[in-house]
This record gives structure tokens, C-alpha cells and sequence, in this order.
């Protein structure tokens, strides 16, 4: 871990100390990013479209007023859905639900779909931007497991982008035009209509109201706010560090690179969340 502009080994120890004693102090709301779960193998969805992408985002505009792209969309997100299934949690998750049963936090709130909190042991978590495992219907409000949908897709499109893997070992399913075309889409289970969004909050959509207030409300009865692995380059995760701020609520970030934040945190380390959380976990629950 590393501090600029004249950080050595010593500088990031002292980061470290700043940030150990702070979460000593307890009550302490996670908010985590996309950083958080790169060592898992997830990509970083940025505003959580859910599919694996690498171009354009899958816009909430795009997937509710557009037939096809909302049919390429599920044939991408099925073939990438093996690689989001097959994802672990890191040693960082781990290090947050550590520090939880040690009875540490007042809440962990996320903005990662991927549920890696929860495999890492962490209980409660708000999925601020929804969660890939699930599924919605936009016609009759019906939710359901994402595992159930990827069974029914199975059996319709067998064998459908079985060789993708070859074409893009990074696990970026972006397939040739014909293909998408070739993908049969299934519809909901309680209304039959083909309108199933994954459970996530799209770019262009907004987080439900009672969501965020929640969120305040754990923010507002924080220690401090520690914020891991995001650059709060979206305003959904940003304002909580504007509010705690505001309240006078201390802010600590751990992620690699500058944030949006930083002139707003009073302990900033930059490095590994699978060096920096591990190493905090041991000094406070071991
Ligand atoms: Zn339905």
C-alpha cells in the first residue's frame, strides 16, 4: 500500500494505524464498490448493468422501450452468468464480515450485485444497486431466483455460446450479431410475459426512494463511514460521503487510486483491499 507523494513503508503503516483506530471505535457503515470484488474475477459493472460488457452499458432506457437490446442483453448476461455463478468471495469480503461478527459495524451497504458480501459472511447487507441473483418482471412485479431462469434458459438454447469461452478468455461475452439473434428468450413465470429484468439498478434508472433513506439512515447513526474499493464516481454511492461529511461523521477510504472523496476523508489508504482489509480484520478481531 502506498500513499503519494513521499509514502514509503512507514507512511502506510501510520495510514493503516489512522485507519485501525477508527473502526476500533465501532458503528463503523461499510460502503463498498466494484474495487472490492476484482479479486474475485468480477468485472467492474459500473452502475451494475449486469451484463459482461466492455462498450456501450445496457441502459434502463435501452432494456425497457427496446425489444432486441433487450434480447441481446440476455443472450450476453446468460453466457456471462458462468462466470458470475462460479465467483468467490476474496480475502477482503471475508475481512468485512469478520469485522462484523466482531461486532465492529453498524451496517454494510454495497453497490456490487455480485452477493460476495453475503458468501463472505457478512449479514444485513443493503445491495444498494440490486442483486444479480434475482429477477424481476416489469409487467407484473413478480421476483425470482436467477438460478431458476438460468435452469429454463438452459433448456431453451442448448448449447447456445458454448464456445465463447474460446473466443474471449477474458470472459467478456460479446458474441457475433447472428448468434444473439439465435438466443431464445423465456418469459415470466406467473404472467408469461417475456419482460424480466435482472433484480439491479440499471444506468438511467434510479434507486428506489426507501432504498436510499435506509442508507441515510445508517449513514446518519454512523461512527464513521469506511468506504472500500469504489471511486464514487456515481452520485448513488457519493452522497453518503457527502452527508456523513456534512454531519461531521469521520470518513475513511481504502482503494486503489484517487476517489472522488478524498478531500472529504480524514484516513485515506491506498492499496489492495486483499492486503489492507485482511491485515485490519487481524489487528482488531484477532
Ligand atoms: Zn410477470
Amino acid at each position: 500500500m502506498t500513499a503519494a507523494p513521499a509514502a514509503g513503508p512507514r507512511a502506510a503503516a501510520t495510514f493503516l494505524d489512522a485507519l485501525a483506530d477508527l473502526v476500533a471505535e465501532g458503528d463503523v457503515v461499510v460502503l463498498s464498490g466494484a474495487g472490492l470484488s476484482t479479486d474475485s474475477g468480477i468485472p467492474d459493472y459500473r452502475g451494475a448493468s449486469g451484463s459482461l460488457r466492455r462498450h456501450t452499458p445496457m441502459t434502463y432506457q435501452t432494456f425497457t422501450r427496446d425489444p432486441r437490446g433487450r434480447h441481446r442483453y440476455w443472450a450476453r448476461s446468460f453466457v456471462g452468468w458462468r462466470q458470475i455463478r462460479g465467483a468467490r468471495p476474496n480475502a477482503g469480503h471475508r475481512a468485512v464480515g469478520d469485522l462484523q461478527a466482531a461486532g465492529l459495524l453498524g451496517g454494510v451497504i454495497t453497490q456490487n450485485v455480485d452477493g460476495l458480501h453475503q458468501a463472505g459472511g457478512a449479514r444485513d447487507v443493503v445491495e444498494l444497486h440490486g442483486g444479480l441473483d434475482r429477477t424481476v418482471c416489469l409487467h407484473c412485479g413478480d421476483v425470482a431466483s436467477r438460478a431458476g431462469l438460468d435452469e429454463r434458459l438452459h433448456e431453451a438454447n442448448p448449447g447456445f455460446g458454448r464456445h465463447s469461452d474460446e473466443v474471449n478468455p477474458d470472459g467478456d461475452a460479446e458474441l457475433p450479431e447472428a448468434v444473439l439473434d439465435g438466443f431464445v428468450m423465456v418469459g415470466c413465470l406467473v404472467c408469461g410475459e417475456e419482460a424480466l429484468k435482472p433484480d439491479v439498478v440499471f444506468f438511467g434508472e434510479t434507486v428506489p426512494r426507501d432504498r436510499v433513506e435506509h442508507c441515510f439512515g445508517l449513514v446518519e447513526g454512523a461512527g464513521s463511514l469506511l468506504v472500500l474499493g469504489s471511486s464514487l464516481t456515481v452520485m448513488s454511492g457519493y452522497r453518503f460521503v457527502l452527508r456523513a461529511s456534512r454531519l461531521g461523521i469521520p470518513v475513511a477510504i481504502v482503494n486503489v487510486g484517487a476517489t472522488r472523496g478524498d478531500a472529504k476523508a480524514d484516513v485515506r489508504v491506498d492499496g489492495p483491499l486483499g492486503e489492507v482489509l485482511p491485515e485490519l480484520a487481524a489487528r482488531l478481531t484477532g
